[in-house]
């Protein structure tokens, strides 16, 4: 049933489609500059097959955006932030990790009576309004105006709080990398978080995502959120289905619609560290209190920001 799509076959697709945002109907607008709609996905799960020819592909194309690791790892006083290593484990695929920023779910269920394998991509959400984003304390997690959260290398320090806020705890952090080894060793951070980006610079560019690009079952549809939002209502009543990500978390630029339940497939899955739950989620920004906090780290963040770059600017003409 699976189709195994090998890293060399992509290259080979890449060059031989130039799949293109303009392509897909996506004005160019949505490509970052003065874009008013964020831009969002919507993944019809019925589709995929499972073949991990996104994942693959997502690598391919990030691998120049994945941690390089100085070793020995600094000693941390007091050890408050764990040392995160995945630098020898780079070829897990069946989670999240600073090196695969993708995985497919699987979920056994029963369909009319029939027992039906489910895969499902799973990512950054991309939140419309994301917490990663807004309480980040150095402002290392941004979002861009087509609505893509990333979360700048040069600057994180590793210290995991867009973990801790992100409804999924999806940032996954590597040690031994990033400004931390320069600035603050042993008191701060330890490393730096990674995530899917939603291939930014390839949107920027022009191009597709490399995990819609690649799919061979065009599981996945870019486009402004209102229109993937219609088209996920419209699929959704097709096929007497049913939607997660319009609302969780006050929204996500991420729709998945599915056969079954989303609590069906929740109890499905296999759920922990790096695997992500299918659970509703709660409007997290709505909280007065975060919000409260996000307005105040603002103007920190801006500063922490301006104060990383010029840091890098000094060090590198030294
Ligand atoms: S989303 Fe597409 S490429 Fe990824 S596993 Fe499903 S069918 Fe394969
Ligand atoms: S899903 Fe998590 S990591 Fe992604 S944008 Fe939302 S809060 Fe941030
Ligand atoms: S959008 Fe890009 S970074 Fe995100 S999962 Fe797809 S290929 Fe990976």
């Amino acid at each position: 049933m699976t189709q195994k799509i090998s890293r060399r076959s992509f290259l080979k697709g890449t060059a031989a489609t130039a799949c293109s945002l303009a392509a897909a109907g996506i004005p160019v607008t949505a490509s970052g500059a003065g874009n008013e709609q964020p831009l969002a996905t919507l993944l019809d799960i019925r589709k995929c097959i499972g073949c991990e020819a996104c994942v693959e592909a997502c690598k391919e194309v990030n691998e120049k955006k994945y941690p390089v690791p100085k070793k020995p790892f600094p000693r941390m006083y007091p050890n408050r932030v764990p040392v995160m290593d995945w630098s020898e484990k780079q070829d897990v695929i069946d989670r999240l990790t600073p090196y695969n920023w993708l995985y497919i779910q699987r979920a056994f269920v029963n369909i009319n009576g029939k027992d039906t394998e489910i895969a499902i991509p799973r990512r950054c959400m991309h939140c419309v309004n994301p917490p990663c984003v807004k309480l980040c304390p150095w402002g290392a997690a941004k979002q861009l105006e087509n609505g893509i959260s990333r979360i700048d290398s040069e600057i994180c320090l590793g210290g995991a709080k867009c973990k801790a806020v992100c409804p999924w705890h999806i940032p996954q952090r590597q040690t031994g990398v990033g400004i931390y080894l320069d600035i603050l060793p042993s008191l701060a951070g330890n490393g730096v978080m990674f995530k899917c980006d939603r291939c930014y610079n390839r949107i920027a560019e022009g191009e597709l995502p490399a995990c819609i690009e690649v799919c061979p079952e065009d599981v996945q549809t870019i486009g402004p959120r209102d229109k993937i939002i219609k088209k996920a209502h419209e699929l959704a009543r097709e096929i007497n289905g049913y939607i997660y990500g319009e609302k969780e978390n006050g929204g996500t630029n991420t729709i998945y619609v599915s056969p079954v339940p989303f609590q069906q497939l929740n109890k499905a899955i296999e759920k922990g560290k790096g695997k992500l739950h299918l659970n509703p989620v709660k409007d997290t920004m709505a909280d007065a209190n975060k919000l409260a906090a996000a307005m105040i780290i603002a103007p920190i963040a801006g500063v922490a920001a301006a104060a990383g770059k010029f840091y890098k600017m000094t060090k590198s003409s030294e």
